[in-house]
Parts: structure tokens; sequence; C-alpha cells
């Protein structure tokens, strides 16, 4: 087996279909977020850019609340938790920080993992061995940790196509009456920008007594008067039996959890190998989320603010007859429908006008509906909004030119 040429088979057929992946290499600068500087991967050159497609939607990852928090814990408490959750890795700022997400959220109990993959992955394939014969019923747009954690419980699963409730209540008839059921979805969808209609799904649960699994991770901090997501706008937070979220995107530091009643919780603490197995997050990591969620909790302007710069940037956009697509939250995705024309688009971005914002392709996305995927924070000004539009509009020009033949020699 000559084991170098198929390494180097797979990478050639990912470069093939023009989604070869390369990462830009950014050094952040806190207090000017969302500038930073780029370092050219072919020349080793520096140069200025703004940050287009930061998960770190409110610029919380430079909030000196936030990281003032961190560096004290360090000092106070030293680098690493010194262990798994059940093995000596519990610090005091675990304990405080489920409690405090807990209370975010409306719920008893809260439980960390290390990221928000983890917490998808670990909680919903343990959820089929804690209830036999359950069947989990799954937007088919949900994220990669979902359907990770489906598929590595084995059980039954069905399929609903995006946000259509109809299909979802015909496969809820079609299912048996006495089976345990489950309805895992997200509140915002990251990549369209849409939004679950979270009421419907929940009096959809209560009709065939299911229970619902909610990710909020591109919701939490940024919707609800405290920040606890769309369930929490919509009023529904109490309707929803599992909520998860990410420490690393608006709170802007890292980890996930789930949030819900303490016997759920306590079950998935005892029986899940992701959060059982392995060591638990830094205090540094716990006391900068606290702060940063207790920061929001209280801070409803910023989530104000935010709205105000994406509806604005969307405005625009509209206006110079770019195709947005019709998000109804916070990220403003641009539709390019092709690979190489969309990685071609930013890579000139990049080099050009000093603007970063990473093609989306497949497998993030269907083959054809490639884009760009711009997510403003309230630190992106008018002005960086008229570069953006004014670069966009220069280069769709340039970029027609090329379809026809032109451009890409
Ligand atoms: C990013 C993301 C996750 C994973 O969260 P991390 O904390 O980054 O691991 C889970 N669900 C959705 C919908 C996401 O977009």
């Amino acid at each position: 087996m000559d084991y170098k040429a198929a390494f180097q088979g797979a990478v050639e057929r990912v470069r093939s279909e023009g989604r070869y992946r390369v990462f830009a290499d950014l050094k952040r600068h806190r207090g000017q977020f969302p500038r930073a500087t780029w370092t050219s991967p072919e020349t080793g050159a520096e140069s200025e850019v703004v940050v287009w497609c930061s998960n770190d939607y409110l610029g919380q990852g430079q909030n000196p609340v936030v990281t003032e928090a961190m560096k004290a814990a360090i000092d106070a408490h030293g680098s690493g938790s010194g262990g798994t959750r059940n093995i000596s890795g519990t610090n005091h700022s675990h304990v405080q920080l489920e409690a405090e997400l807990a209370d975010l959220h409306g719920k008893e109990a809260a439980l960390l993992f290390t990221s928000g993959y983890v917490s998808n992955e670990a909680t919903l394939s343990t959820l089929y061995n804690i209830l036999p014969g359950l069947i989990i019923f799954s937007d088919s747009e949900n994220h990669a940790s979902m359907i990770a954690g489906i598929r590595a419980g084995r059980g039954e699963k069905h399929v609903f196509r995006h946000n259509d409730l109809a299909h979802l209540e015909a496969l809820l008839v079609a299912a048996s009456v006495d089976a345990p059921k489950l309805i895992a979805f997200e509140s915002v969808y990251s990549m369209d920008g849409d939004i679950a209609d979270i009421p419907a799904i929940v009096a959809l649960a209560k009709r065939f007594g299911a229970m619902t699994y909610l990710d909020e991770v591109h919701a939490v901090g940024m919707y609800g008067q405290r920040g606890g997501g769309v369930a929490e706008r919509d009023g529904v937070m109490d309707q929803i039996d599992i909520c998860e979220g990410t420490l690393g995107k608006a709170f802007g530091v890292m980890g996930g959890y789930i949030a819900a009643d303490t016997v759920i919780v306590d079950a998935i603490r005892s029986y899940a190998g992701g959060f059982i197995f392995t060591t638990s997050l830094p205090p540094s990591l716990t006391a900068g989320a606290a702060a940063s969620v207790r920061y929001l909790k209280a801070h409803n302007e910023v989530r104000i603010a935010h709205q105000e710069r994406a509806a604005t940037l969307k405005r625009m956009m509209v206006e110079a007859s770019l195709p947005v697509m019709p998000s109804t939250s916070h990220i403003v995705p641009v539709m390019v429908g092709d690979p190489v024309h969309c990685k071609l688009v930013s890579d000139l971005l990049l080099s050009d006008y000093g603007i970063y914002v990473q093609p989306i392709n497949y497998p993030t996305v269907a083959r054809g509906t490639e884009r760009l995927r711009f997510t403003p924070t309230p630190f992106h000004t008018d002005e960086m909004m008229r570069d953006l539009v004014n670069a966009l509009s220069k280069l769709w020009a340039h970029c027609n030119v090329a379809r026809l033949g032109g451009y890409a020699a």
C-alpha cells in the first residue's frame, strides 16, 4: 500500500473541486477589533485587514471585563484545571459558570463541555442510551456536531426538511405513538441566517409527547432581553427541554454547554463519554466566560447595536444590488453559487482591499450555493461597510467578465 499516494490523492480530490482550504493567518489586536494583521502564506508579508467573518459577534473577545477576569483567574488559580470533572478537575469557577448558564436559560442546571461541538455530540448520542427506543427528528440543516451525535447513538432517526413543519408533523404522525421522541433543531441557522419557528415546533412536540433539543449556538448572548437566545425572545424558553449553547461565539471565549432540568443534566453527566473522559476547561476560560455571560445579561444595548449594524449592512448591499440572501438574523450571506468564483472573490478582497471574508464552500453548504458570509458586529463602522460594499460592487463587475472568459487567466 502506497500510503503517501493515498493521502495525496485525497487532498487532490478536494483541490480539484475548488474546495481546498487555506487558513488565513491572523493576529487579532485587543482594542482594535475587527482589525487584524494578516500574514501572506506565499510571501510572509504582513498587512492590515478588517475581519468580516468572525463569530466573535459582539466583540466580547476583547471586552476588558472578560480579559481581566481571565488574567485574574490565571494569577489566582494557575493554568490548567488539573483533571477531569470527576477526578480533581471541578474548580469552583465551573460550578459558578454552570449556575450562571442555568440562570441564563431559566433552567435548574447546566453542564459544561470542552466545546459546543462536543456538547452536541456527547449529549445527543447519550440520549439514545438513556431512552431506549428513542426516535430523533432532526432538521436537515442541523450542524455537523448534532448529526455526529445522532449517528453515534445508532438509534432511529428521521430528518425533516429544513424548517418544514408540515414535514415534521407528517413524520411524527407516522411514528409509533408509544416511542420516546426528541425534536432536535437550531434557532439561528448560521449559513442562511434564517430562524426556526420555535413556538410552532414546541406546540408540535407537545401534541406528540416529544422532547425538544435546541441548539442556540448562534443566538446565545445575542437574542432575548438577557441574551438567553431566540427562545427567550419568543417567550418559550421554559418549553425547551434541553438548550445547547457555546461560549466560543458571542461570549468570546471557548467551551460548550447544555441547560436543562437537574435530572436530565444528572443523567448526561453520568453517562456521556465526551463529558466524563476529558480534562475540564481551565479556570481562566470558565472565569472569562462567566464574566462575559454576566456582562451580556445586563447590557441589552449591545444586542440592539448589533442588530442595527446587521440591518444597515443588509440595506447597503441591497441598495448596491448585491445578491444578499433573505436572512432574518444578524448574519449577512451573499450568494456566489460556484466554489472557484467564491474563492476568487474572497482572495481578491484580501489581497487588493484589505477585507477578510472566508469563502463558504461544500461541505459546509450544498454545492452550487457557495457564498460569502458577513458577520457585522457593533465594532464595524459605517466607513468599513462603505469600503466593503464598494469593493464587492467592483469585484462583482470584474468577475462577471471572468464568467464570460476574460478573467480567470
Ligand atoms: C459552531 C457551532 C457549534 C459548535 O460550537 P463550538 O463551541 O464552536 O464547538 C454547534 N452548533 C452550531 C450550530 C454551530 O454553528
